[in-house]
């Protein structure tokens, strides 16, 4: 999971963002481990057989800046990626972050930009319409937000949209029957315990992740680990995230 590849994030995103250089480091210790990038579409035509060492890059939120470095970088290595779109905010801004939380604004890709990726065999997918947070919304309107999301996108690509990364990565608790009922194969969560396909478990790359780090993430034993421990998950305890 990614959002910024940024050397100097504004403020209130530098929890968000990791540095080019941070980011060459990642796709060079993905390559030397021998694996390749994939997309959740190409997983859905394969039936979900995961292939030996594969792996999904994502991008939340579309900040129009990955145009800068991010992407030609993955162009250049021939990887795939998959970018998360709040639809409501094509060509806007980060109106989420700001108004709530005081964050810096950025801007948001738009549906040119988003052809043009998809064009080129990057995945784009749901990340709602408003970037609403699961826990203050009704499941109504909760589902009224990823349909609406997974419609929008379909009729801009002419192509079917196959997962959501949940805003927050909240998760509801009807959620398996609120995905699916609105048509998504696969959703994205960050601190489910449980991974399963309509919550599958994000591993965050963050500033401090070294070599080590990342190759460590990207091992079985990590997946192992961490359904009984999780740095993340303790955090979010301690500090009521
Ligand atoms: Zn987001």
């Amino acid at each position: 999971m990614l959002h910024h590849i940024n050397n100097l994030p504004g403020p209130g995103l530098e929890n968000w963002s990791i540095s080019e250089e941070k980011f060459i480091l990642l796709l060079d210790t993905i390559e030397k481990h021998g694996f390749t990038t994939t997309t959740f579409e190409l997983l859905k035509d394969h039936n979900h057989q995961r292939r030996q060492k594969e792996v999904i890059l994502s991008f939340d939120d579309c900040p129009a800046a990955l145009f800068e470095f991010a992407i030609p970088e993955l162009l250049k290595r021939n990887m795939k990626a998959v970018f998360f779109i709040p639809t409501g905010e094509i060509a806007g801004f980060n109106r989420w972050d700001v108004s709530e939380q005081g964050f810096s604004r950025f801007s948001l890709m738009n549906a040119e930009q988003l052809i043009y990726l998809s064009n080129l065999g990057m995945e784009i997918a749901s990340h709602g319409k408003h970037h609403l947070r699961a826990n203050k919304i009704s499941e109504e309107v909760f589902y009224q937000e990823i349909l609406a999301a997974k419609n929008e996108l379909e009729a801009l690509l002419q192509k079917d949209i196959v997962a959501l990364a949940y805003p927050y990565g909240e998760v509801p608790k009807n959620y398996k029957t609120l995905v699916s009922q609105a048509g998504y194969t696969f959703g994205l969560s960050i601190y489910q315990r449980r991974s399963n396909q309509f919550a599958l478990r994000r591993i965050g790359i963050h500033t401090r992740d070294t070599e080590s780090s990342i190759s460590f993430k990207l091992s079985k034993s990590y997946q192992f680990m961490r359904t009984f421990f999780d740095p993340i998950l303790w955090i979010k305890k301690a500090t009521r995230v």
